[in-house]
């Protein structure tokens, strides 16, 4: 069976090194967990490293946490929906909200459970994912301040994520001008959540400044990168998260298939170049647990081809003598490891 492998060391050091820069610069670290399933072993170092909450875009998740003793705060990262008010209420510390209804429905939720709910206002900068525009953030404010059960504690904004767009000096002054509006109809301070991974290059540079002091972090942390260029982070571990699986097929091959070409597996066409005969691996994984595509090997020489829904093909004819029975290593990429975290045919191995 594939496995994915979770270094807990590896993760606890990566998430103190990105907390400690952001700590040196009145930013705290929201840490997400979502794309390992909010896991409990990944959510205890993130706190230990000095995260000042776990962010996790699903409820179940956050659930799942609870119930394993993890301390929190819990941040619910996804816009709630409209009928699970109460259970958002019941799990979540905070939530990030960009609707008056689902407002209207938590405040419900929140006084008949005699609780405080915290929300974080989203404002649509520019990505067109998730936010209120910012024209319409003062009606929302001042609609969602009315609210009994509800503590806005917040402004936020989410970039790079749908419209590709990169935090900037003039995006994040939009969300910082609101926020300070919001510091005055209140008359309490704001947490200004800037982003995601997409601003750790930002944050590297010092030049995040002028008034975000909050960050919303996972890819960064797990997989050491940040998210504009996908360069690594200084001092950062590339390798916390690594998916291994099994040679179950190793032959010398054409490169070419032979015959008349039409649909793969998935209805595309494939082309190929003829590099004549190529060493070629099968492994026990495919699309129905991670994307193959966003898998880099760590052994030399290796390069991938192609997947189907359970095999991996992998050009190995430059790799070091291999055999089948081998296990072979693989870098994932974020949708690579989305993809295994969430599939329950790859088994989840932590080590420290
Ligand atoms: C997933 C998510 C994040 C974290 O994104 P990374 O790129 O993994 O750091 C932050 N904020 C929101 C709203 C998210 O959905």
């Amino acid at each position: 069976m594939p496995y994915l492998t979770i270094d807990l060391t590896r993760l606890e050091h990566n998430a103190a090194l990105i907390c400690r820069q952001a700590g040196e610069q009145g930013v705290s670290i929201f840490a997400v967990t979502k794309v390992l399933c909010g896991a409990p072993p990944v959510a205890e170092v993130f706190l230990a490293a000095g995260a000042a909450g776990i962010a996790d875009s699903r409820l179940d998740n956050i659930a799942r946490l609870r119930q394993a003793g993890v301390e929190g705060p819990f941040v619910l990262l996804r816009v709630p929906t409209l009928s699970a008010a109460a259970e958002v209420v019941a799990l979540a510390d905070i939530s990030l909200n960009s609707e008056l209804a689902t407002c209207q429905a938590l405040s419900c939720a929140a006084q008949a459970m005699g609780a405080t709910h915290q929300i974080i206002l989203m404002v649509d900068v520019g990505d067109l994912r998730e936010g209120v525009w910012p024209a319409d953030f003062l009606f929302l404010l001042e609609a969602v301040k009315l609210l009994p059960g509800l503590k806005i504690v917040g402004v936020g904004t989410n970039l790079a994520c749908f419209g590709g767009v990169i935090p900037d000096e003039s995006n994040q002054d939009l969300l910082t001008g609101l926020a300070k509006q919001a510091e005055q109809t209140l008359g309490l301070p704001m947490l200004v959540s800037g982003g995601n991974s997409s601003s750790l290059a930002l944050l590297a540079e010092k030049k995040l400044g002028r008034g975000v002091n909050n960050l919303r972090i996972g890819e960064g942390i797990i997989l050491g990168r940040e998210t504009i260029n996908r360069a690594p982070l200084p001092g950062a571990h590339l390798d916390a998260c690594l998916i291994t699986a099994e040679i179950i097929e190793l032959k010398s091959k054409p490169s070419v298939p032979l015959g008349t070409i039409s649909q793969d597996a998935f209805g595309n066409v494939p082309s190929f170049v003829d590099r004549g005969l190529q060493m070629r691996a099968i492994l026990d994984i495919g699309r129905q647990d991670t994307v193959p595509e966003g898998l880099t090997p760590l052994l030399e020489g290796c390069e991938v081809l192609g997947g189907s829904s359970d095999h991996l093909i992998l050009d190995v004819t430059k790799a070091s003598a291999l055999a089948v029975g081998d296990h072979i290593s693989f870098i994932p990429s974020y949708g690579a490891l989305l993809a295994a975290a969430t599939s329950p045919y790859v088994k989840k191995v932590y080590v420290r």
